[in-house]
């Protein structure tokens, strides 16, 4: 929250951050504010514009596209906002930045657990977060859910990156809903003591721990091992996505926890339609199966194909159905439990 307009004006923005061509009254075009990286987004929206003929302008940052909309106000360029993660699509839409899309075509395509009840947000991929669990040292079956991290026979044998990344805090907040706040704080509580070492660093460092012996569980999200298993850049990957069996928690109960790649349409959108033309776009499966191949992400639409190495490595599985607007709005007590337990100390 920026508290006086001198902080508003002291917000600078890189040149970097430009668009490279807008005309703010041209209705054939969309402009975008994206959190995920150009070589996941830029293909959908070249074959958006060879189908439609409509433009699209893209500003990619790692942080700060939330800041910027609301220091924007009604003067913002922006047309939709795409986040990598329901925390930040929360966010923007918490902080009244956006407005419903109603969408026949988006209501279709989009399972109902993976869109805002009130409209103002859509998931466009989705990523299950699993148990990475040592080959080597972890028989098949002997840990089945999330609630068994927290077992003591685990005692300095799990790695986890910090309690308030915004992965850790939507299974959290996904744990409280399931669970309530009490039980699941004796849960992460049971999980820190069961921790290897101090929570650092992302989910491909924790697969990199289990591979060289630091620990025999890690939590991660499925994408990572797609990612880790085909990288020719940093082929030491491939060894450690090949050291651990993926396990998908609580199959025989709720389901594996869920989240999502999402999109938002803001509240001041100047091409408000080509704007949901391209949200309605990027549900239906020409789309789709671009965007979840290209990151070992599972499409929302249901019936769409996914990449080869997914159905290779982790076939079908159980979802947790649970609404991901409802772990949203946990994320806060989540982030407060994370404090209490002293879960990153
Ligand atoms: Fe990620």
């Amino acid at each position: 929250m920026y508290k006086t307009a001198k902080r508003l004006a002291a917000i600078a923005l890189p040149a970097a951050l430009a668009f490279t061509s807008f005309t703010a009254q041209a209705a054939d075009e969309v402009n975008i504010y994206s959190y995920r990286q150009q070589f996941l987004i830029q293909p959908m929206l070249d074959a958006f514009t060879a189908e439609t003929g409509i433009k699209t302008n893209v500003v990619f940052a790692k942080k700060g596209l939330i800041q910027r909309l609301k220091h924007e106000g009604k003067h913002s360029p922006a047309d939709i906002i795409l986040t990598s993660d329901i925390g930040p699509l929360y966010d923007v839409v918490n902080e009244g930045l956006t407005q419903p899309v109603e969408s026949a075509v988006l209501d279709k395509n989009i399972p109902a657990q993976f869109q805002d009840p009130s409209k103002h947000w859509y998931g466009l991929t989705s990523r299950a977060r699993i148990i990475y669990a040592s080959k080597d040292r972890v028989k098949p079956g002997e840990i089945t859910t999330y609630e068994d991290l927290a077992d003591p026979k685990w005692q300095g044998r799990i790695c986890s990156r910090s309690g308030k990344h915004t992965y850790t805090l939507s299974l959290i907040g996904s744990m409280i809903a399931h669970h309530g706040e009490a039980e699941t704080q004796k849960w992460l509580e049971g999980l820190k003591a069961n921790l290897a070492r101090k929570p650092q660093g992302n989910d491909r460092a924790q697969v990199k721990a289990v591979k060289e012996g630091v620990c025999d569980l890690a939590l991660g999200n499925t994408y990572y091992f797609g990612k880790m298993l085909t990288n020719d850049k940093n082929p030491e990957q491939k060894e450690w996505a090949m050291s651990v069996n993926l396990l998908f928690p609580n199959q025989d109960d709720r389901g594996a926890h869920m989240n999502i790649s999402g999109a938002a349409l803001t509240k001041y959108a100047p091409h408000k339609e080509a704007a949901i033309k391209l949200m309605e776009f990027l549900s239906k499966e020409q789309a789709q199966t671009m965007y979840a191949k290209a990151n070992y992400e599972f499409p929302v639409r249901p019936n769409t194909p996914r990449a080869e190495l997914i159905n290779e490595y982790m076939g079908e599985f159980k979802e947790d159905q649970i609404n991901l607007q409802e772990v949203a709005e946990l994320r806060a007590t989540a982030a407060r439990l994370v404090d209490k337990v002293g879960f990153d100390n």
